[in-house]
């Protein structure tokens, strides 16, 4: 990172400056590539050099700096195999017994793996309605964590992410919050009081579709610490290669998620006018349940949306005539994904059977729109 006389960056500048190599005359201006799995060290150890792969690489530092300074705890990052990864070690944090409080209809491989936890007894898990700030206050009492979605995967619910730590905070409840959809260019729950945020950098982050990763990010010392022994210990690290992608990934997220979001905008004003589409769920749409607090608590309205048809079968037609979307899960990436997301069995039962999650990549919005469209509009094909 340039000198604090530079400071404070915006995020198009971290994005692009965040673990750049030293300025030195000679030094490459992209990091490199670190694929050694152990290093020179001769005699006693000494904890600033590197030891072995499991706990340090060079490429994960540099993606560590970036990600964290655009959270805004420079120091604070913690990179992983995938979110999933991530999320595991988040839920090491939780102590044995603790109460969890976690969104009703968080990502279904999140809240399956704190059932497990619970299941086995290692935690209490109280499900509310995240989107509900009331009910997730009500909650609160005799809480330990909790854990937030801010814009929740798929139904696109927002949670009020300030208030939510404002009154956690009031009951010594600690706070994480997956920070994936909205990326840390339209929320920092940090800085509003948030002890963890996670990232599945699989999505935006790396977005372009061929990487795994994952990151935690978070201002207090313990915690990272505890984040890093549990990293090394679990193994759970990501490979140099994958690292060096997801960064490159992130030199590029500012842009790509403003047009990806413009494009949203459109796609979204056209859906709720469509014949075929019983509901559109964008933050963006005035009449959105998540609006208010959305305009409220976000820096833009992000790039996902979910538009629920007549019913399941409609929903799997529209990814079967699709020709431009890419009928897949995932999000995030440069090309534009539409899945539905019932047709997972996990997926929880309040997910509407014939909900379409689309992820707005980077193609023409006209040309997407035609595409969807057509899709909705069976009787518009060519025979
Ligand atoms: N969090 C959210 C909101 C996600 O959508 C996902 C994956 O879809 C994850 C976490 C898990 O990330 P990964 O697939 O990188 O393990």
């Amino acid at each position: 990172m340039p000198d604090a006389s530079f400071s404070p960056l915006a995020p198009e500048t971290i994005a692009v400056v965040g673990g750049r190599p030293a300025r030195i005359p000679g030094a490459p201006v992209s990091p490199g590539l670190e694929l050694s799995s152990t290093f020179v060290t001769p005699g006693d150890l000494d904890p600033g050099v590197p030891l072995y792969g499991r706990s340090d690489n060079a490429t994960w530092v540099a993606l560590e700096a970036v990600v964290g300074a655009l959270e805004g705890a420079a120091e604070g990052a913690t990179a992983f195999a995938s979110g999933m990864a991530a999320g595991a070690a988040l839920f090491s944090l939780i102590p044995r017994g603790a109460r969890l409080v976690m969104g009703a209809t968080t990502y279904n491989a999140m809240l399956a793996s704190a059932r497990q936890r619970a299941d086995a007894g290692d935690l209490r898990l109280t499900l509310v309605d995240m989107a509900d700030a009331g009910a997730v206050r009500a909650a609160l009492p005799g809480a330990d964590w909790l854990f937030a979605e801010t814009v929740s995967n798929p139904l696109l619910e927002v949670a009020d992410v300030p208030a939510v730590c404002a009154d956690a905070r009031q009951h010594g409840v600690r706070v994480a919050v997956d920070n994936t959809f909205a990326t840390p260019l339209l929320a920092n729950p940090l800085a509003v009081g948030a002890d963890v945020v996670l990232h599945s950098a699989t999505k935006y982050l790396a977005g372009h579709s061929d990487v795994l990763g994952g990151v935690l990010v978070t201002a207090d010392p313990v915690l990272h610490e505890r984040i890093r022994d549990h990293r090394t210990l679990s193994g759970a690290i990501p490979g140099p290669f994958e690292a060096w992608l997801t960064l490159r990934g992130v030199r590029t997220l500012p842009v790509r998620l403003a047009r990806q979001q413009a494009t949203a905008a459109v796609l979204a004003g056209r859906l709720a006018s469509h014949p075929a589409v019983v509901r559109v769920r964008y933050p963006g749409l005035s009449d959105d349940p998540g609006h208010a607090v959305a305009s409220r608590t976000l820096r833009g309205f992000g790039a996902m949306i979910a538009v629920e048809l007549a019913d399941s079968h409609a929903a799997d037609a529209v990814t079967h005539r699709v020709r431009l979307w890419v009928p897949a899960t995932s999000l995030g990436g440069v090309e534009s994904l539409v899945e539905r997301r019932r047709r997972i069995p996990s997926e929880p039962a309040v997910v509407p059977e014939q909900l379409l999650r689309l992820s707005v990549g980077l193609e023409d919005a006209d040309d997407l729109w035609s595409d969807l469209d057509r899709a909705l509009r069976p009787e518009c094909w060519p025979a």
